[in-house]
């Protein structure tokens, strides 16, 4: 077991929340698709059991909504609850006033559902680039402590790669401040490549995603941020239409996800954000 610890996250959504079938699914449909969260969620929390690991899950306002024993056993087995927005609006789409409406929403019914604060939040489809960044003060005035939502690489819909690759405390301009903490790239060749999560666990070969954790760990000194959906653990989901390039990305080794997060979860520490938060002389080893 290597020594540095990571962050694992879970972004608690259903298959036919995300973003890239958003442009074909409103959330007015959402309510007409058969569910398959609650087991896809314990099917992740039982993974995590087996390698007795902690991760922090964040979750959807509209799921703690309608499947509030979910969130509870996610709290009820030690892992840290916080937030993924309430709709899945991307947060560029969002004047900032309704991005507060929505992030106040969620972390209420949230908080509401498991009787203690929530902490942190990450963006739809790591919607906070360049162009939202004004989301970052928001969060830190409605009381959020972390953001995870800053993917630092060039990709269609989001990336922000000038940002810094790893955590940063941002100044709000008010008396609060937040902790950012960015996505997982390695540097190859000049560029950041994104690794160690969702479509790019599913895609590399596992022995980069590997490479890439043992590389940030041993040569960089940092933690890595891995994530995965339950979804991704469901390749008997129902299929839906989208473009190409969504389908492409949404359905590419399923059957996959469940096996290379158990070599993950086998071979590297893994805690959630919480639990690192809780002790400050990692916070400054691993993260300044
Ligand atoms: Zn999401």
């Amino acid at each position: 077991m290597k020594g540095i610890v990571n962050i694992l996250t879970v972004d608690v959504e259903d298959y036919y929340m995300v973003s890239a079938f958003s442009d074909v699914i409103g959330i007015h449909q959402w309510g007409n698709f058969e569910s398959r969260i609650k087991n896809n969620t314990l099917k992740i929390l039982d993974i995590i059991d087996k390698y007795s690991k902690k991760g922090t899950f964040f979750i959807l306002g509209w799921v703690a909504e309608r499947y509030p024993e979910i969130v509870k056993e996610i709290d009820r087995r030690g892992h840290e609850v916080a937030c993924h927005s309430h709709c899945h609006r991307l947060v560029y789409n969002m004047t900032p006033e309704e991005f507060r409406e929505d992030t106040r929403k969620a972390k209420a019914i949230i908080e509401g559902v498991i009787g203690r604060e929530v902490s942190g939040y990450r963006a739809p489809s790591y919607s906070i680039t360049g162009k939202s960044l004004w989301a970052l003060k928001i969060l830190a005035e409605e009381g959020f402590k972390y953001d995870s939502s800053i993917f630092p690489i060039r990709h269609d819909r989001y990336g922000f790669p000038a940002y810094s690759r790893f955590p940063r405390m941002e100044e709000t301009g008010t008396d609060k401040e937040i902790l950012e903490i960015p996505l997982s790239t390695i540097k190859i060749f000049g560029e950041n490549l994104p690794v160690g999560g969702g479509g790019y666990l599913r895609m590399y070969p596992l022995w980069l995603t590997h490479y890439a954790i043992s590389k940030l760990n041993e040569k960089e000194k940092k933690s890595a941020i891995v994530y995965v959906h339950p979804w991704e653990l469901d390749p008997d989901q129902p299929r839906l239409r989208g473009t190409k390039l969504s389908m492409f990305r949404h359905y590419m080794n399923l059957e996959k996800t469940e096996n290379r997060l158990g070599s993950l979860l086998s071979t590297f520490n893994f805690r959630s954000i919480r639990e690192i938060f809780q002790e400050k002389a990692f916070v400054e080893k691993a993260f300044v």
